[in-house]
């Protein structure tokens, strides 16, 4: 039985807050302690311990590997150097026969990554559109795909995949498919794939779960199925991409605030999509929350909040809005306290290449806003400016 079963009955905010508190066996420390070492040392040849060399097992990153499975409902995580690093994992458990659907619009980089392995034949691949239910079932007539990739709200344009829709169809073709969600958008605060039938969840930690900025990292969550999730900590042991214990560290430390952090962002991205909506420079909002989102209904069900991710597209000048701006830094990288601005189109969107970019939405007058917890006053009031510099 693991130390953390006894917060096993409480409600999530209390498990996160409570990850490992008081487990101390050396000193009793409140906060668990940071282990550094890359090795342990053993009482004897048949008397050995839990830890042995880091690379394979380290017991800050198993704190962080416990509070993570506990907040999304799995059995176990394994603990990655990002959200890259993640997916490189789950793509080990396919094989060159092996079909894999992604989404067409998915993750820039993970795009990048997809196309590549295939290409060196380590699977076969085919972009989907799965956001459109009768596109997606004419792919599953065609071939029995082995594993399904679902990116949830996707980015940059809030389309939603109905998880427990696809999962279910996905099943019936192979019973054996894996579905797999990039739950990174939301964090496990806004959205439960396990519970729609997801068999696996990662996470892009740098984001949402860390919340301030200062770690890339990543993780792979297994709902049930206890021989993928010893597959996944072999390969993760064997390809070298485990997360250091130091960012482990800081990942939990950032976790604890989750729920608060997140609540706080999305009430501010709330009320920053139903102004953009309303500005006359404003072309158009894409954000979950709002009513004219195409799929309102469908996020409100399979959500519980909206998010803090709003893309717009702007008429007018991009350069010169962003340039106006004083409060949303124009940057990378999304989920931390900060409100940030991206151009999609130029910034995280790039590696996709022009074709897929523009088949995806990603045009030049779109922007995406991570949204912070600063006053939403402030926020409103930086946009404001900044878009009355552009309106005509
Ligand atoms: C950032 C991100 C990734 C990649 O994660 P890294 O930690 O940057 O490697 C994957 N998916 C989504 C949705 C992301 O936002």
């Amino acid at each position: 039985m693991s130390k953390h079963d006894k917060f096993a009955d409480k409600r999530r905010r209390t498990r996160i807050v409570r990850a490992g508190v008081g487990t101390d066996p050396a000193y009793n420390a409140v906060i668990p302690p940071l282990y550094m070492s890359s090795t342990f040392a053993i009482d004897g040849l048949d008397a050995r311990g839990n830890y042995e060399y880091s690379r394979t097992k380290n017991p800050t990153r198993d704190e962080l590997a416990d509070a993570l499975a506990s907040l999304e409902g799995g059995i176990g995580a394994a603990i990655t150097s990002s959200g890259m690093a993640a997916l490189t994992l789950i793509l080990h458990l396919l094989g060159p026969d092996d079909l894999l659907l992604a989404p067409y619009d998915c993750y820039g980089r993970s795009y990048w990554l997809l196309r590549a392995l295939a290409e060196k034949k380590h699977f076969r691949l085919k972009f989907v559109d799965c956001y459109d239910s009768e596109a997606f079932d004419r792919i599953l007539s065609e071939d029995a795909p082995d594993m399904v990739l679902l990116e949830t709200p996707s980015n940059p344009l809030m389309r939603i995949a109905d998880i427990r829709n696809i999962s279910s169809k996905v099943k019936d073709i192979n019973h054996a498919a894996l579905v797999v969600c990039d739950n990174t958008f939301l964090s496990p605060m806004l959205q439960a794939p396990f519970l729609f039938g997801a068999d696996i969840v990662y996470h892009s930690t740098t984001k949402f779960l860390n919340g301030h900025s200062d770690v890339v990292g990543g993780c792979v969550i297994v709902h049930e199925k206890q021989a993928i999730m010893d597959e996944l900590h072999l390969w993760n042991n064997s390809l070298g991409t485990i997360g250091a214990p130091f960012d482990a560290y800081m990942t939990l430390r950032g976790m604890r605030t989750l729920e608060v952090r997140v609540h706080r962002a999305l009430e501010n991205a709330g009320e920053i999509a139903a102004f953009l909506e309303e500005h006359d420079a404003v072309e158009r909002v894409f954000y979950p929350g709002l009513k004219s989102h195409p799929q309102y209904d469908l996020a409100m069900r399979q959500q519980s909040g909206a998010g803090a991710m709003i893309s717009f597209l702007l008429k007018g000048d991009v350069n010169k809005f962003v340039g106006a701006l004083e409060l949303f830094s124009l940057a990378q990288s999304l989920g931390g306290t900060e409100s940030l601005i991206n151009h999609p189109a130029s910034m995280t969107h790039v590696s996709m290449g022009t074709e897929a970019r523009e088949k995806a939405g990603v045009v030049d007058n779109l922007l995406r806003l991570s949204v912070g917890i600063e006053h939403i006053d402030d926020l409103i009031e930086d946009l404001e400016k900044a878009l009355a510099t552009v309106a005509q």
